[in-house]
């Protein structure tokens, strides 16, 4: 007989790194529910109640606004493949990891790629966009509303209107900023945008929720050759989430579940509420952080509540602090991507995660760290300092 192995006891994290997030207990107890079929009136009903809850969250009224079956990346590979046909001029912004992600897409689609490279930590200039748009008929313009990899939040008004005046699509990136800072998508007329379910949603990976406008929509309706990919073609999924409910793949019927809990828990606490929330934790961990001399990467104003890059004091080891927090303090942060790797931590505060506890808690254990490391860090000024963005 092969080896049975023991029965799953997974450790208690802290999650603090770019995602996945903690998830709360009403999404597992979700999970935990009996299955129906995907075809079932009941799922049917629970589908729209999704559906709806997803139009609240993104502030829309698109019609076509679902979960695309898989993570954060199926959600970019879907706006990308259903609205770049061949020989189409696109506009990708990239400043980071997942602008960088974009580019890769719209060249495996057959798009015409016209990169707008951005300094890695800054958000892309309005300007740059319009420079890329003049003088061509560029269809669409992408760009990551929150770099996770940076942790840089891009203004989108100045660069939708610009997009729009050029008679372009804008396609945004929300899969980090979704449930934790303002993604208006009708009132900054996003086209096509795609989330994640493991960011600020609190909602375990493997769903991208995803919503396009009805220009969107129409030139989807355009193309002239069908969409490369079967799986995420969706003008056949669309006809499983219209009236229609024709089959083409086999819902997750679980992770509806849990993205509707999720979304139910995010509706309940407001999302003004929540935007304020993630908003106090972000400048109660700086200030904690600047009490011990350490900085945030992006400026101040370029910075997201939820994704905190923040620079690694000279001569610190990052992947042995980090392995620290993970051991002793059963605590999750990330280590820099591309050119940033070992120079800053991600530190998320997203979701379930953007709480006082984390704050404090991460400030104390790093104090602590760092000071055995040899780092001169005066004890208990982070903690204070945090107090005090708390209030006292
Ligand atoms: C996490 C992330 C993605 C990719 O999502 P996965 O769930 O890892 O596939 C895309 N864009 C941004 C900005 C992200 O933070």
């Amino acid at each position: 007989m092969g080896k049975v192995f023991s029965e799953l006891n997974p450790p208690r994290r802290v999650l603090m790194g770019p995602g996945p997030s903690n998830v709360h207990p009403r999404v597992l107890k979700a999970m935990a529910t009996p299955l129906v079929g995907h075809l079932d009136p009941e799922f049917l009903t629970i589908m729209n109640e999704t559906q709806d809850l997803q139009r609240q969250v993104f502030r829309t009224k698109n019609r076509f606004t679902i979960p695309v079956s898989g993570t954060g990346s199926s959600g970019m590979e879907t706006c990308l493949t259903n609205l770049v046909e061949e020989g189409d001029e696109v506009v990708v912004c990239v400043n980071g990891v997942f602008g960088m992600r974009m580019a890769d897409i719209v060249g495996r689609n057959r798009g015409v790629l016209i990169k707008v490279e951005g300094e890695w930590g800054r958000a892309i200039a309005p300007e740059a966009v319009e420079k890329a748009l003049k003088g061509r008929k560029a269809k669409l313009v992408a760009i990551v509303h929150a770099e996770t990899s940076t942790g840089v939040r891009q203004p989108m008004e100045e660069i939708s209107r610009i997009t729009h005046d050029n008679g372009a699509l804008l396609l945004a990136d929300t899969v980090t900023s979704l449930g934790g800072c303002a993604v208006e998508v009708d009132g900054w007329e996003i086209d096509a945008c795609y989330s994640g379910t493991q960011k600020c949603l609190s909602v375990p990976p493997g769903l991208s929720p995803i919503s396009f406008s009805s220009r969107a929509m129409k030139k989807l309706d355009k193309r002239k050759s069908k969409v490369p990919s079967w799986y995420l073609d969706m003008t056949m999924v669309r006809n499983y989430w219209g009236k229609e409910r024709t089959y083409h793949h086999t819902a997750p019927i679980s992770m509806i579940y849990a993205l509707r809990e999720g979304l139910r828990i995010i509706v309940e606490e407001g999302l003004e509420a929540r935007f304020a929330r993630h908003d106090l934790n972000h400048r109660a961990l700086a200030a904690g952080l600047a009490a011990m001399g350490m900085e945030l990467l992006p400026p101040e104003g370029e910075r997201l509540p939820m994704l905190n890059a923040v620079k690694i004091p000279e001569g610190v080891d990052d992947a042995a602090v980090r392995a620290q927090l993970l051991s002793e303090f059963s605590m999750e942060i990330g280590g820099g991507l591309g050119e940033f790797k070992g120079k800053v931590w991600r530190v998320g505060l997203m979701g379930e995660s953007s709480t006082r506890t984390n704050v404090v808690l991460f400030l104390s254990a790093l104090e602590q760290i760092l000071a055995a490391r040899g780092v001169s860090v005066k004890r208990g000024a982070a903690v204070e300092a945090a107090s005090a963005a708390y209030g006292g």
